[in-house]
């Protein structure tokens, strides 16, 4: 016989089939008071049931008690109760050992294997992860982050706001939503909260709000990737713009119009310049609109705050005030149309732009995460909230990181792990980095499913 899970088990039978082991038997005998009076109680005959245990090779084992049943003695009490069979989960009919089993294996199997390896059913086996993770993540301490990142995924039709700790680039919480009430709620409850000192967002005034007003002595930096992806679709604007009113063979004129009027000036080699400055000549829409354009790029390189207010106060006058002769009317430049998203970020969260360059804090590592987290979403056929929460944060860090080998050129500048294409490559050399799942969305969600189980069914 193996090793009995069940304290106080008494052996009366071992009955064996091709493929089962059952050890059937009576509990230890209890004196039990009552749990409702403290009273003397009668016995009330026995139930039974048939406990599931861990398998041994490819016999399933079995255990059959009989566990006794109490009546209250007091007639104004009449309780009745069951004695408790200990080393037992009464509520799935298994040893804790089995429950252990498959929790422990639902991190790295998916749950129709482990069913299928103790013969009982999937769903049985994913309701007792999410049941036991809920139970973990009751009872989890939340390491409050010194530098936070608050962000969104769209996740099928909904919206999820994610919380991430930017240093140790771990993923605190996601919550169900992103409205004000769930936001509060979650920063409410944050224990430690003085610890925080930035918290990097995007431009979404439910989320500055909620930590004005829960963590004073915090921060706020906006992500400088939200604004620089706002000027990226201005310049796309304008050129669609111009575009559409061209006939087909002035569009033909046009090639590579898009590289050209978002490339860096300095990145451009001079067969490149011609071809944009000819058409920048022709359309002085696309003239305007990249000159704002460039001049938001230098905002960004600004040494400090001060440096960083004084571009911004002249990137935004010089879209209001074309012509400042002396006697002139300002006149608006045609850029405006297009750069108004930019100018009214400018205006409305100067502060937080500002803070960027306190430290240059980015929301980089939360916009990728979500990324893999979206990539985890379809991958798993559309997991619910609940259970994509569960897996992504009880796996142990929330991000698996993994080293592995890198072929890069020599001396070329490494950029969190990824050949920035700057410096002259002088032959190849192998590199040990350590895989940024933050960069790469699909070596993310691929590193992701392995931790996390992609396969569990739809819970
Ligand atoms: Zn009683």
């Amino acid at each position: 016989m193996i090793n009995c899970p069940i304290p106080g088990f008494q052996l009366s039978r071992t009955r064996v089939a091709a493929d089962t082991t059952v050890y059937e038997g009576e509990l230890e005998k209890v004196k039990m008071p009552c749990p409702k009076c403290a009273g003397e109680a009668y016995g009330n005959g026995k139930g039974e049931m048939l406990v599931r245990d861990v398998s041994v090779g490819d016999t399933m084992i079995g255990w059959l008690v009989h566990p006794q049943k109490y009546l209250c003695k007091s007639q104004t009490c009449g309780q009745t109760w069951i004695q408790p069979i200990l080393g037992v989960d009464r509520g799935h009919k298994m040893t804790h050992r089995l429950v252990d089993f498959i929790v422990n294996h639902a991190a790295e199997e998916t749950a129709s294997s482990i069913a299928n390896d103790i013969g009982i059913d999937p769903k049985t086996v994913a309701d007792i992860f999410a049941e036991t993770a809920d139970a973990a993540l009751e009872s989890r301490t939340i390491d409050t982050p010194r530098v936070m990142g608050i962000d969104e995924v769209r996740l099928g039709r909904k919206v999820r706001a994610v919380i991430v700790n930017i240093e140790s680039k771990t993923i605190v919480e996601m919550l169900p939503d992103r409205k004000k009430e769930t936001v509060l709620e979650f920063f409410k409850g944050l224990p430690n909260k003085e610890k925080v000192e930035v918290v990097a967002m995007d431009a979404w005034n439910t989320y500055r709000e909620v930590v004005k007003d829960t963590i004073s002595g915090a921060r706020i930096v906006l992500d400088k990737f939200h604004v620089h992806m706002m000027a990226t679709n201005a310049m796309e604007q304008a050129r669609k713009h111009v575009r559409n009113r061209l006939t087909k063979k002035e569009a033909e004129g046009m090639k590579k119009d898009r590289s050209l009027l978002l490339s860096s000036p300095e990145n451009l080699k001079s067969g490149q310049k011609l071809q944009l400055n000819a058409m920048l000549a022709r359309y002085p829409v696309l003239s305007d609109c990249r000159s704002k354009y460039c001049e938001f790029r230098e905002i960004w390189k600004a040494h400090d705050p001060e440096q960083a207010k004084e571009r911004i106060d002249n990137w935004r006058r010089g879209l209001r005030e074309q012509d400042d002769l002396p006697g002139a009317v300002p006149t608006q430049s045609p850029a405006a149309e297009f750069f108004d998203d930019v100018e009214k970020t400018f205006n409305e969260w100067e502060d937080e732009i500002l803070a960027y360059f306190r430290d240059r804090t980015t929301n980089a590592f939360t916009e990728s995460m979500n990324k893999a987290i979206r990539k985890l979403f379809e991958l798993g056929n559309g997991y619910t909230f609940e259970s994509l929460r569960r897996k992504i944060l009880l796996s142990k860090s929330g991000i698996k990181k993994k080293t592995r080998k890198l072929r890069v050129p020599a001396f070329a500048p490494l950029v969190m792990g990824f050949y920035s294409g700057q410096g002259n490559a002088v032959g190849y050399e192998e590199v040990i980095v350590e895989e940024n799942l933050g960069i790469d969305p699909v070596a993310a969600a691929k590193a992701l499913s392995e931790a996390w189980c992609i396969g569990v069914p739809r819970e």
